[in-house]
């Protein structure tokens, strides 16, 4: 069972958010006082998996689980342990990760016994001082020995890098380095001008293909083999053993190759990461509507699946997004 959208893209690839709330509060992805949704709006873990099961039914490989923090959701373990039960039985192969890594010490061994093989890890900056800044409080060591953790327990381990204007690109070739010697690839992603932050977006934003030029000067870029369907392109370097990786919605759109759709943490399915529309399943899922009526409601967001995100950043332009990061977890 193949899951094709109306422009004949195959989409096997789910993302959950598991939770809008999060222990930190990155400049670029929330405001400083956010207003989190109450409990019994956001889906429980039963009902998350009930709708992973349909689209696992339907033809989804891989789920990635995100949030908000996914370590923050209470017994996120046992959601992934039942998820992982399944790939022995049915079409999903593989359960990711993206986290922002400051509890991935505390939950590295729990993660590997119940089959995560690859975390991404959200990391824009190798100063304690820079890191408390970009996330508001966060403490940088705590996600170092994280990695650490990961790393010993045999997880692989992907860097991401949110490129920020004034703020992070002096350190570019030192977080490029500093992976290089960990051994653990990374990829650079253009900041998306999703709901306002209290920072304009035209002063976060750096383009990417910017970033490259300059890097390609010092590493000598030539393209890599990786490429694991994503948006990511993937460079490597005769200086380097890892891959370095670029995601540029705004400068270099790859939506023709798009493969996934995204759960929000309250059930909203969310056909596009730059767009607005979405079909609501919470209301589904609590009202006793059976399996099959469920999955002719994933078809019927399959064919309404948009061409492309309109992401635009400039000084003028007004914020068409009317979510935060944190709803569809990037
Ligand atoms: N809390 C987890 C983390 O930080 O990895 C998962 C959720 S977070 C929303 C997922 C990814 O979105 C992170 O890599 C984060 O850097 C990125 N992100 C958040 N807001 C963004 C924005 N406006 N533009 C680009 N990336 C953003
Ligand atoms: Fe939290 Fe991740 Fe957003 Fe940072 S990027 S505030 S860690 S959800």
């Amino acid at each position: 069972m193949t899951l094709t959208d109306q422009f004949h893209r195959k989409v096997n690839y789910l993302r959950v958010s598991v939770t809008d709330r999060c222990d930190l509060r990155c400049i670029y992805c929330m405001k400083e006082k956010m207003d989190f949704l109450p409990k019994k709006q956001i889906l429980t873990l039963e009902e998350i998996e009930r709708l992973c099961d349909n689209f696992i039914d339907l033809g989804v490989t891989k789920i990635r689980l995100t949030g908000g923090e996914p370590l923050v959701r209470k017994n996120i373990i046992e959601l992934i342990k039942k998820l992982n039960i399944k790939k022995n039985s049915s079409n999903l192969k593989e359960i990711v990760l993206t986290t922002n890594g400051t509890l991935l010490s505390e939950y590295a061994y729990d993660l590997k016994k119940n089959g995560i093989n690859r975390i991404n890890v959200s990391l824009d900056t190798i100063d304690q001082n820079k890191y408390n800044k970009i996330t508001r409080f966060g403490d940088l060591n705590k996600v170092l020995l994280g990695i650490e953790k990961a790393l010993e327990h045999n997880i692989k381990i992907k860097i991401n890098l949110v490129a920020i204007k004034n703020f992070n690109e002096n350190e570019f070739c030192s977080i490029i380095d500093w992976a290089n010697q960990l051994k653990i690839d990374l990829s650079f992603i253009e900041v998306m001008p999703m709901q306002e932050t209290d920072i304009a977006r035209h002063l976060q934003y750096m383009p990417l293909n910017r970033v490259f030029d300059d890097l390609n000067e010092k590493y000598k870029f030539y393209k890599s083999e990786k490429n694991t369907g994503g948006p990511s392109r993937y460079y490597k370097s005769p200086n380097l053993s890892i891959n370095v990786g670029f995601i540029s919605p705004i400068t270099n759109n790859f939506c023709s190759n798009c493969n996934r759709i995204r759960i929000s943490s309250t059930g909203k399915l969310y056909m596009c990461l730059g767009q607005n529309d979405y079909i609501d399943f919470r209301e589904i899922l609590r009202n006793d509507y059976n399996d099959n009526y469920i999955k002719e409601k994933i078809k019927l967001a399959l064919k309404i699946k948009p061409l492309k995100h309109d992401f635009m950043i400039n000084k003028n332009s007004k914020t068409y997004m009317q979510r935060h990061m944190n709803v569809t977890g990037g």
